[in-house]
């Protein structure tokens, strides 16, 4: 038993910070883990929607290995080539006008929140703006995004957090509308709540929002970062709701498993915002990290990825659908496209998770009761049809 003897090593070193699984990950292959002991698990939880390709997919592997010899890190002092080609295809895929990268989700909030301030501060002479951010958002951990984080136990020990930020309700305008003052100058929201229990906006809610932000000058964020990049059955889930914001947030997928991030702005945001002095990052948009995007743009087109999730998102939801029917226990089924949670009534997620994972199935969970299933983009029918085999012998 390899695995607990690494288990054993990782706790007497590792800070403590993760209740972990009791599993260790050594390999992967397609939508397929192995662990130590060579236990073959399906993935359904993709690194927490991460690994849009699955595992050692070949051209991203050779890709990334022949930047590698070539040139990894150079500050941003300098120009390099796989940043230029990573922004056009961001720029492309999502027809805003300008891109940062930055080395993950919670720094992509960050360099959104500065921007957001800075078009403000631009504006009206002064500082001393206010965001308003949604009830059970999940926006990262450090200041500035845990401040725009709306679940109050992850914020309070390190209160004072960013000031000016005040809390909505998901989906309800009027709680919106009713926060708004003259210091407003973001709202920031996930068009599908992932960590708060896999919400999708309403179609109101987000046009409301547009609207409401149209006319009172305040820059409307979408924090793209786990619905993004394909899962939603479109590159973007805005470009679904055809609602566009003024700012957007990406990573986890869009480095199909290295860690980078952006946040996007469109022509407005761009031109009045962040200028040079006012931001900055060392390994940001690094020649390995942009060769990553680079590489899930075009293996995306390739494979038509986005594509695929729209055509297979149907029967993924019919066969959850029927588990839901089957067990009691499952109370709800939501979500859009490859971002799906089954939300549990009277069983406790972990043991389903953990019976899962006992019969070869990785799955995890979102908020307090809610199953989470947010697999590569590349899984299919077979592969759901084995999920939905291993999910009902956990549940049973
Ligand atoms: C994961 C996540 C973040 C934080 O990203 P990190 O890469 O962990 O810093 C922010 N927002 C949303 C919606 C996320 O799912």
């Amino acid at each position: 038993m390899k695995t607990t003897n690494y288990m054993e090593q990782s706790e007497e070193n590792i800070l403590h910070t993760y209740n972990r699984y009791p599993i260790v990950l050594e390999r992967g292959e397609g939508v397929y883990l192995y662990d130590a002991d060579n236990k073959k698990y399906l993935d359904f939880a993709a690194g927490i929607a991460v690994n849009a390709l699955g595992y050692a997919h070949p051209a991203y592997t050779k890709a990334l290995q022949d930047q590698m010899e070539k040139l990894i890190h150079i500050s941003n002092l300098y120009y390099n080539i796989p940043m230029m080609e990573a922004g056009k295809k961001v720029i492309e895929a999502s027809g805003m006008a300008k891109v940062f990268f930055t080395n993950s989700g919670t720094e992509a909030i960050e360099g959104a929140l500065k921007a957001a301030k800075k078009y403000a501060f631009s504006r009206d002479g002064h500082a001393g703006h206010s965001i308003i951010a949604m009830n059970h958002s999940f926006h990262g951990r450090s200041v500035g995004a845990l401040s725009v984080t709306g679940t109050a136990h992850y914020r309070e020990p390190f209160e004072p957090l960013m000031g000016n930020v005040k809390f909505a309700d998901f989906n309800v305008l009027d709680s919106v509308k009713a926060l708004v003052d003259d210091t407003t100058c973001a709202v920031i929201l996930e068009p599908v709540q992932g960590e708060g229990g896999i919400y999708p906006a309403s179609q109101d809610f987000l046009e409301g929002l547009r609207r409401l932000c149209d006319e009172k000058d305040i820059l409307l964020i979408f924090d793209e970062i786990q619905c993004g990049m394909g899962r939603t059955g479109d590159y973007f889930a805005w470009q679904g709701y055809g609602v566009k914001p003024d700012i957007m947030t990406c990573a986890k997928a869009l480095g199909g498993g290295f860690p980078v991030g952006a946040f996007v702005l469109n022509e407005k945001a761009a031109a009045a915002s962040l200028k040079p002095g006012d931001h900055g990052t060392t390994y940001g948009g690094n020649p390995l990290a942009c060769t990553a995007v680079s590489q899930i743009f075009d293996i995306f087109a390739q494979e038509q990825l986005v594509e695929h999730v729209q055509e297979l998102s149907p029967y993924l939801e019919k066969r959850l659908d029927e588990l839901a029917a089957e067990f009691s226990c499952i109370k709800a089924r939501r979500g859009k496209g490859f971002m799906q949670g089954l939300e549990l009534d009277g069983v406790p997620v972990g043991d389903v998770i953990n019976r899962a994972m006992e019969n070869g199935l990785l799955v995890i969970s979102a908020g307090a009761n809610v199953l989470r299933l947010v697999p590569p983009l590349i899984i299919e029918k077979t592969h759901i049809d084995e999920m939905t085999e291993k999910l009902r012998n956990s549940l049973k």
